[in-house]
């Protein structure tokens, strides 16, 4: 039998012990099976393969992982920056690390920065701003503004009079300042609507923002009632009562869980087990012996 030498073992090895290859002048591949097999399986266990996979598969239920702090996101805008040079339209790392990686960069060139913000804010005519308050300098004041009212009506008016000079002396850039933290915020805003929803209803309980984020990384981010992956923290998923306030449940965290917008109004003011006695059964089925 004819034998021929693989150019990678070395070995001499049967005609069919290697590969058929027409484009080669003996007819076959240089390597033999056993090796071109294994080298194939190599690359494909690789840890770039690997990576690529699973690229591939977290982009299907629409998350990401961060280059940088490896944890697993959903690709949304709220976790991670758009790019126009990157294969999938993303940012590499997540928001948190960019913001870090910013900063860092920033601190790196302080000075230079604070200078060159300082004349942008001068060359668009904005007028110079205070040192930042701190929160409670801030809780403080008002505080004192809400005693000087109750105390003395006429002042508490000239002090409100006041406040909306202020305001209108600077309407837009105060108007973009709130528009800026609402979208950077979404977790805060709900809370400050729930909190004012509960009050009017005089609901019991509340829930902050950090609970929301809190919920949310306990569900993995996905729907608590269909499973789906949850999209843009401002929009497409809703603070869930699980018992309806309307039905008598609490706005305690514990009766809180993040719904798809489908899901949270198909649920509507529905108690679970109207809603689906197949999946939550009725409390006196369920705990009956
Ligand atoms: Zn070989
Ligand atoms: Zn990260
Ligand atoms: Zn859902």
């Amino acid at each position: 039998m004819e034998m021929k030498r693989c150019c990678s073992c070395g070995e001499e090895k049967a005609h069919s012990e290697f590969y058929l290859n027409r484009g080669r002048p003996s007819g076959s591949c240089k390597a033999c099976r056993a090796k071109q097999d294994k080298a194939r399986k190599a690359a494909k266990s690789g840890p770039r393969k690997v990576a690529r996979k699973e690229k591939l598969v977290l982009a299907e239920k629409g998350l990401k992982r961060c280059g940088d702090c490896k944890a697993i996101r959903p690709k949304t805008t709220e976790f991670f920056g758009r790019s126009t040079r990157s294969e999938d339209g993303w940012l590499h790392m997540c928001k948190a690390c960019e913001s870090a990686y910013r900063a860092a960069l920033w601190a790196k060139n302080r000075e230079k920065n604070l200078a060159q913000q300082a004349q942008a804010r001068r060359d668009a005519g904005v007028p110079e701003r205070k040192p930042a308050q701190s929160t409670e300098e801030r809780n403080r004041k008002a505080r004192e503004r809400e005693r000087q009212r109750r105390l003395d009506p006429a002042k508490g008016e000239e002090l409100r009079r006041m406040q909306r000079e202020r305001f209108k002396s600077n309407r837009e850039v105060l108007l973009q300042r709130q528009r800026d933290y609402n979208r950077r915020n979404p977790e805060k805003i709900r809370e400050q609507n729930a909190r004012s929803r509960a009050r009017r209803l005089q609901v019991e309980g509340e829930y902050t923002g950090s609970d929301l984020k809190r919920i949310l990384i306990a569900q993995d981010f996905k729907c608590f009632y269909c499973g789906d992956v949850v999209k843009n923290a401002s929009r497409a998923w809703h603070a869930d009562h699980f018992i309806p306030v309307a039905r008598g449940g609490t706005n305690h965290p514990d009766n809180i869980v993040i719904a798809c917008a489908d899901c949270n109004l198909s649920k509507g003011k529905k108690l679970p087990w109207e809603w689906r006695p197949e999946r939550f059964p009725p409390p006196t089925e369920r705990f009956t012996p």
